[in-house]
């Protein structure tokens, strides 16, 4: 097996209880029958016996064996196996062998892109987001020691190769991440850019496609029933290449810079979307880090009785003041986050590529609103000389917080799904979301 990282997981290592925050604060924390049984074995008539005979109880709701139990969980709603260093007990006794997947695996995120496994990081981890989105170098891949991709058995597997949507997935990954990594144009371009390439290639390149089935098995029209009248259709695998090429070309970009500046679209629903992603995270999350956030944030637009429109306008005069001050700065947070995404969530998971590209587009959207509604950022803009460690520690806890308790949860991904939509309804939207960036 062979294993690459973002450098920015090749440096991690957990802080432990310098840690802000802690992995399983807040989280419902599963664990397999094979991983309970293991760990049964191992405390078996020792002090942890009785511990893990109480605080783990059988999951009714698991029907595979792979969430068969779950683990208690203290009032603070931290894990009750965590000890006072902020430590897992289990692991520090019995080994990383007995901690459920969930644990062992975070904050690293597994793929398997054919022989080869991938480890990104989920930015829910406040050291990960530190790391990913503050080092310029943060995001250049190169080979991992094996030992650090724990338990590469749970890798999720993309590209299978046997279909066309996977057999060109690398490809078009490949593109999307040169894409986004083109300084030359301002982020939301790329943005954009990355969800007209989405636009062209949906018509041919999707999941169950057959566009590239007769190149895939030779079955080419004969010359002789070639009409002599009609110049043969470019084949998909020539437009798939074609689309690829124009899309990161710089008069694409520069042509797409000029149409995004001249759209005129009202920013008022952009506001009330990002509003109402996190009025709805507020109602089912519990952390105290997360819910301070948001009440100083929604105080920051105006607070409760404010208009989208009013919220947007404040938005607007933030952002500009924003990009005079540290525009480079808040640029890279977004690109590592975006660069960071397409690397841990894998497009053919989704129904398409540009719907890949709308939850993207989407998740950083509800960041930047939150980033600029942050306290500390709100006062940056009054005090221009503040120094950018300032910024940067806002910026980190505004990601991880929304990595952690938005960008994942059921209730998010169902109201993206919603607001999505179909085919060219899913590109129009984007444009909304894009404008905010
Ligand atoms: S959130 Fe990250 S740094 Fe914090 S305890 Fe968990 S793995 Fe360690």
């Amino acid at each position: 097996m062979t294993a690459s990282a973002p450098r920015y997981m090749a440096r991690f290592r957990c802080i432990a209880e310098a840690c802000e925050d802690t992995c399983c604060a807040g989280l419902t924390v599963p664990i397999s029958e094979a991983r309970w049984s293991l760990l049964r074995q191992r405390v078996a008539g020792g002090p942890d016996e009785a511990r893990v005979a109480a605080l783990i109880t059988p999951n009714p709701d698991d029907t595979t064996g792979s969430q068969a139990g779950l683990l208690g969980k203290r009032a603070d709603g931290h894990c009750a196996f965590l000890d006072e260093a902020k430590l897992c007990s289990l692991q520090r006794r019995h080994g990383e062998a007995v901690l459920p997947d969930g644990c062992s695996v975070f904050p690293r995120v597994l793929t398997r892109w054919g022989t080869r496994v991938e480890m990104a990081g989920s930015l829910a981890c406040p050291e990960t987001a530190r790391l990913c989105l503050l080092a310029d170098d943060a995001l250049v891949l190169g080979p991992v020691d094996e030992a650090q991709a724990l338990r590469p058995q749970l890798a999720r597997q993309v590209a299978s190769g046997d279909d066309a949507w996977t057999a060109h997935a690398d490809t078009v990954r490949e593109a999307m991440l040169r894409l986004l990594a083109r300084r030359e144009v301002p982020f939301a371009t790329r943005l954009y850019a990355l969800g007209r390439m989405a636009l062209d290639l949906g018509d041919f390149y999707f999941p169950g496609t057959t566009a590239f089935a007769e190149e895939a098995t030779g079955l080419q029209p004969r010359a002789e029933d070639a009409s002599p009248d009609v110049e043969s259709a470019p084949t998909a695998d020539a437009r798939l290449a074609l689309i690829l090429r124009d899309a990161g070309s710089m008069d694409t970009l520069e042509s797409l810079r000029g149409q995004l500046a001249a759209l005129e679209l009202p920013g008022g629903p952009w506001a009330g979307i990002c509003g109402a992603v996190l009025r709805s995270r507020e109602a089912h999350v519990g952390s105290p880090r997360f819910l301070s956030l948001m009440r100083d944030v929604r105080a920051a637009y105006g607070g409760a009785d404010t208009t989208p429109d009013e919220a947007w306008h404040l938005h607007v005069t933030r952002r500009a003041a924003l990009d005079s001050l540290h525009g480079e700065r808040v640029q890279q947070y977004f690109l590592h986050h975006a660069l960071n995404h397409v690397l841990r969530h894998p497009f053919t998971e989704s129904q398409s590529l540009l719907r890949a590209v709308f939850f993207l587009v989407l998740r950083a959207s509800v960041v930047r609103w939150v980033l600029l509604g942050h306290p500390a950022v709100v006062a940056l803009l009054d005090s221009p000389g503040t120094p950018v460690a300032t910024l940067d520690a806002a910026a980190v806890e505004c990601f991880q917080l929304v990595a952690k308790h938005v960008e994942q949860a059921p209730q998010f991904l169902e109201f993206a799904e919603g607001l999505a939509g179909e085919g060219p309804e899913t590109f129009a939207r984007l444009l909304i979301l894009v404008k905010g960036l």
